[in-house]
């Protein structure tokens, strides 16, 4: 064990805490729990301990020991108890980056033999299949064939200006396969010139970073850049905040990286694709990973006015306070049942709005509201931003 899973800025952050307790107040998971354990300043405590416990002149100095085994084990069950919702480095009056520093720590409890044994499952998925989940990695745009009327080629060319990374969730779950539907129909009507990768496309490779296997990343980072430069593209479009993050934060900058409702919009003010009247009242959920992660707050909103006749009306915890949906960090999992009380919080603040659906920009945030929509019969639609476009496209 050592402290090499950390930068020198990190190992710094971890003497800045003042334990103020801010981020224990915003933290999802502390709060359908009441389990402080699993705060972030908590987490800082801990991960603290562990430093000065590690070998070295800084424990002799210190005369500390390090962690038992148990305390060890309960520590890192609180680490993968987390949504990485970054909402409490969004309070912390420090500024301290709390969401890499749980990175970090995910790799380190990884390398230190104490983690979740599901992770084991998540690595020997991605060496095997390149994807997540364990699917066969051919079958990756296989929900082409669910279109309506799909291109001869199913949307697979040897070149194109754009391609479309359609992520490991859309590819495979049936709940979320709806959203490459979208915006493949969206991008053929309104004549843009893109290609799928197909099964060249592997993970993206955010979750390895969530799961603390980062020593794999390179190898899908390398595959991925050289799948796109085959097919002579300049842009790439993401519907998944996560794939897009990861490409926009860890991926040398080659290409033009986009999320769809920033092209979208893009469409829309370029008069590209005509939009009937919907009548519909509708909220807006932020992605973790696209609104506190990427800073996107007003494209989807923009995208929502557009479409004359529908109502809009706010979260009450919106942009960077947005609630987390329970569906990010692997929670659902480690701990399926703290990931759906998450979601139930969620759900229960969308259907005090009295909005007759919600949106969002994220396959992952419509999978895990669907999921708690359709497991406890709550009358809400769960729309992915490209599904709602799809709604209201002229005939
Ligand atoms: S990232 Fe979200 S779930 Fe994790 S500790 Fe911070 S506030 Fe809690
Ligand atoms: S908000 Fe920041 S400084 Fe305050 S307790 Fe949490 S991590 Fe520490």
């Amino acid at each position: 064990m050592s402290n090499q899973d950390y930068n020198v800025k990190q190992l710094l952050e971890t003497g800045a805490c003042t334990n103020c307790q801010v981020c224990a107040d915003v933290c999802p998971a502390v709060a359908v729990s009441g389990d402080g354990d699993l705060s972030a300043v908590a987490r800082m405590k801990g991960l603290a301990q562990i430093l000065k416990g590690r070998g070295g002149l800084f424990r002799r100095m210190l005369r500390s020991r390090p962690p038992s085994d148990e305390a060890f084990d309960h520590f890192s069950s609180t680490v993968f108890r987390c949504t990485l919702c970054a909402n409490c480095q969004e309070v912390c009056p420090v500024g301290i980056h709390l969401r890499d520093l749980w990175l970090s720590l995910r790799h380190d409890m990884v390398h230190s033999g104490y983690y979740p044994k599901k992770i084991n499952m998540i690595r020997d998925n991605l060496k095997e299949e390149h994807n997540v989940f364990g699917e066969d990695n051919d079958e990756r745009a296989e929900w082409v064939e669910d279109m309506a009327e799909p291109a001869e080629d199913g949307y697979i060319r040897d070149r194109a200006e754009m391609v479309y990374f359609t992520g490991c969730t859309a590819a495979y779950f049936p709940l979320a396969q709806k959203i490459p539907i979208a915006l493949a129909e969206i991008l053929d009507r309104s004549g843009v010139d893109f290609t799928l990768l197909g099964a060249t496309e592997w993970c993206c490779g955010f979750p390895m970073l969530g799961a603390g296997l980062k020593d794999m990343f390179q190898e899908f980072m390398e595959h991925n850049l050289e799948a796109v430069r085959e097919k002579g593209a300049r842009e790439i479009l993401f519907a998944c905040p996560s794939c897009y993050a990861t490409w926009r934060e860890y991926y040398p900058d080659e290409f033009k990286v986009s999320h769809a409702s920033q092209f979208l919009i893009n469409l829309i003010r370029n008069e590209r694709i005509p939009l009937k009247k919907l009548d519909l009242t509708v909220t807006y959920h932020d992605p973790c990973d696209l609104g506190r992660g990427t800073r996107i707050f007003d494209e989807p909103r923009e995208v929502i006015r557009a479409i004359p006749g529908i109502g809009f009306v706010e979260l009450a915890h919106n942009r960077e306070n947005c609630l987390c949906c329970g569906g990010g960090g692997n929670l659902e999992m480690v701990d399926p049942n703290l990931s759906a009380r998450i979601a139930q919080r969620k759900i229960e603040e969308i259907l005090a709005t009295g909005a007759d659906a919600v949106v969002t920009s994220c396959q992952q945030c419509v999978r895990t509201m669907i999921t708690y929509v359709r497991r406890n019969k709550v009358p809400l639609d769960v729309l992915d931003i490209t599904q709602l476009i799809r709604r209201a496209l002229v005939d």
